[in-house]
């Protein structure tokens, strides 16, 4: 049985993992705080998946894929956290036809929203609404208790949180915690999200999304309960929503309010700014109150944008960049994972 060691017990960390231990692999899993961890980039209430890619078909066909993969791991984690709500993207009247033979050529059911479905979201003008009904939210907190509790009770697996990781030997595949100790394995993934820069060399850039969690009027809730997730909306088409219910509130943000930054510890007053974002992307903002507002970071590739697994030593990985769409990705990079140990002849 061969040693898989990962640090980071954000959604890739968890995931990774489970596949690891049902390929075979005996298992541990670190954090610098509990598993989960309300810090890692992965702990909010929800997060998107939907396949729809303006253009490609290819990608679309491939995200499509991931629906399946998250009803998969739901079925086997255990507990409710895939909502099926649909996803509805604004897009410009002269491209819908485009959008629907990339849907059709990657088999993705796609439907035109009439304009009075959405009565309390704002499309931009001259945009109709393309609703894609396999695509849903994830209930992100939900997944990674779920995924917690599945590898606490898998006797390959060990978890170790409370363990921050201070150093990494990328070519003996060792890791030295913060006590002077150190770890190894035959194969070691660092999936310590936007912090991996800290680790090992990765040009990645450092994001800052800012998003607001609201709570709809008792009148309206019912139309929320079963609203879809919505993107490129409101007047300038940079906002996207996720919609209450499950227990959640209302979140929505802007590409507007993503911003690259370079350190963790800036400041700025995000609050007024967010408050204009509630005006453009619903119909009667003074109806809903602000519960939070919330900044989050997430990487990606200096050079690409997106996400990328890096190798820093020949048994060392690092999810340096983990992209804007890491959450539903990562069940790709645990199969990818399986198949990297998988080549470089580890047993299961
Ligand atoms: C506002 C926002 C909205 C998003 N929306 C979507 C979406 O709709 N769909 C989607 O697919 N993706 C979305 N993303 C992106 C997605 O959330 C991230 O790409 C993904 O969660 C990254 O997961 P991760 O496990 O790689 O990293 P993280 O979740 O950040 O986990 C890293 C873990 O490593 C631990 N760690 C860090 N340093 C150390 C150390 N030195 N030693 C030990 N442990 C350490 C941390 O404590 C943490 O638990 C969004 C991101 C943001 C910010």
């Amino acid at each position: 049985m061969s040693r898989v060691l990962i640090a980071g017990a954000g959604v890739t960390g968890l995931i990774t993992a489970v596949r690891c231990a049902r390929a075979g692999h005996r298992v541990t899993l670190l954090d610098r705080g509990p598993i989960p961890n309300p810090a890692a980039g992965s702990f909010d209430q929800h997060r998107a998946v939907r396949a729809l890619a303006p253009g490609d078909p290819a990608a679309t066909r491939a995200a499509a894929a991931l629906h399946r993969h998250w009803l998969r791991l739901q079925a086997l984690l255990g507990g409710e956290f895939y909502r099926r709500i649909g996803v509805v993207t604004a897009w410009p009247a002269d491209l819908v036809d485009a959008a629907f033979e990339v849907a059709a050529r990657a088999e993705l059911p796609l439907a035109l929203l009439p304009p009075k479905a959405l009565p309390h979201i704002v499309l931009p003008d001259r945009h109709l609404g393309i609703h894609e009904p396999e695509a849903g939210v994830l209930l992100a907190e939900r997944v990674l208790h779920a995924a917690g509790r599945w590898l606490r009770a898998h006797p390959a697996v060990t978890l170790r949180p409370w363990c921050t990781v201070v150093g990494v030997d990328a070519d003996a595949g060792r890791l030295t915690l913060h006590d002077g100790t150190d770890l190894g394995g035959d194969l070691v993934l660092l999936a310590t999200g936007a912090w991996t820069r800290d680790l090992v060399e990765a040009p990645t850039v450092l994001h800052r999304q800012t998003t607001v969690y609201l709570r709809p009027p008792a009148e309206l809730s019912e139309w929320w309960e079963q609203a879809p997730s919505a993107g490129r909306i409101g007047a300038d088409g940079t906002g996207w929503l996720m919609p209450p219910g499950a227990g959640t509130l209302l979140k929505l943000s802007s590409s507007e309010l993503c911003r690259p930054v370079d350190t963790f510890a800036e400041t700025d007053d995000t609050r007024a700014i967010a408050r204009q974002y509630v005006d453009r992307i619903l119909t009667e903002p003074h109806r809903y109150r602000i519960a939070a507002v919330k900044q989050c970071h997430y990487s990606v590739d200096a050079v690409t944008g997106g996400a990328a697994l890096a190798q820093p030593g020949p048994a060392v990985w690092a999810r340096a960049a983990t992209g804007g769409d890491g959450f539903r990705t990562a069940p790709l990079v645990a199969d990818h994972i399986v198949e990297l140990a998988a080549a470089a002849g580890l047993a299961a």
